[in-house]
C-alpha cells in the first residue's frame, strides 16, 4: 500500500491547478487534477477534461462520466474506491486533440500521481492515454505487479453499440484483474528477501504482455 498521505495527493491536486506550463492555461476555466481517494487500488486515466469537467474541476463528470460510473457499477465497483484522471489537466479549446508537446508538459504530473497511489490496476481509457502508457500496446500489460488495461473511451462508446458491448465485457474483467495484481505483489512481497529490493525494481521495468 502506498505510503502517501491524502494531504500530500492534495497538495499536487494544488500544483496542479495553479500549472502555466502549456498553453492550455490560458483557456480553461480550471484544472482537473483527479479525484479519488490515496488509497485506491485502481486508476482510471482518460483524455483530458471536457467542458463539463472544465467547468466543476473533477473528472468524468460529463455524460461519459456517468457512462463510465454505471460501468464500473456493473462490473461490482464503486467509483468512490477509485482514483480518476487523465493524461492532460486542462482542457483543449473546443475538445481537440490534445497537441505532444502539451502532453509531454503535462506527462510528469500524471507520473506523480501513479508514484503516490501505486495502484494495482490503471484502467488505460481511449487512444491518448493508451499512446501515453502503452505506446505499442495492443492488449492488457503486466509490468511488475501493476496491470494496465486498455480500454475503449467511454464518450467513444455512448453512441456506438458494439463498442458499448465491447467496453462493457471488458470492464466486467476488471475485478478478475485486480485479484491477479494482488496475488502478484502478495507472491513478490512473499518471495523477495530484505535487501534484495533493488533486484524487484529492476525486474518491474520489464514489460510482460500476457493473453
Ligand atoms: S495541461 Fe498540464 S501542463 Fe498544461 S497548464 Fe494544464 S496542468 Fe499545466
Amino acid at each position: 500500500m502506498p505510503a502517501t498521505t491524502t494531504e500530500e495527493l492534495l497538495e499536487l491536486h494544488g500544483r496542479i491547478r495553479e500549472c502555466t506550463a502549456c498553453p492550455l492555461h490560458k483557456t480553461r476555466i480550471q484544472a482537473v487534477p483527479g479525484y479519488g481517494p490515496v488509497t485506491a487500488r485502481i486508476m482510471a486515466v482518460g483524455e483530458g477534461p471536457g467542458e463539463t469537467e472544465d467547468r466543476e474541476g473533477k473528472p468524468f463528470v460529463g455524460a461519459a462520466g456517468q457512462l463510465l460510473t454505471r460501468l464500473l457499477e456493473s462490473a461490482g465497483l464503486d467509483r468512490r474506491d477509485i482514483y480518476i484522471t487523465n493524461i492532460i489537466k486542462c482542457r483543449p479549446p473546443g475538445n481537440r486533440d490534445p497537441e505532444a508537446e502539451e502532453v509531454e508538459a503535462c506527462s510528469h504530473f500524471l507520473d506523480e500521481q501513479v508514484s503516490m497511489l501505486q495502484p494495482d490496476v490503471i484502467l488505460v481509457l481511449g487512444r491518448h492515454a493508451l499512446s501515453r502508457l502503452l505506446p505499442g500496446a495492443g492488449g492488457r500489460v503486466r509490468r511488475g505487479e501493476r496491470v494496465y488495461v486498455p480500454l475503449y473511451h467511454p464518450a467513444a462508446a455512448l453512441y456506438n453499440a458494439t463498442l458499448m458491448d465491447t467496453l462493457e465485457a471488458d470492464m466486467r474483467r476488471v475485478r478478475e484483474y485486480l485479484a491477479d495484481a494482488e496475488a502478484e505483489r502478495s507472491r513478490r512481497a512473499a518471495a523477495v528477501p530484505i535487501g534484495a529490493a533493488a533486484d524487484d525494481a529492476a525486474s518491474t521495468d520489464q514489460l510482460a504482455l500476457f493473453e
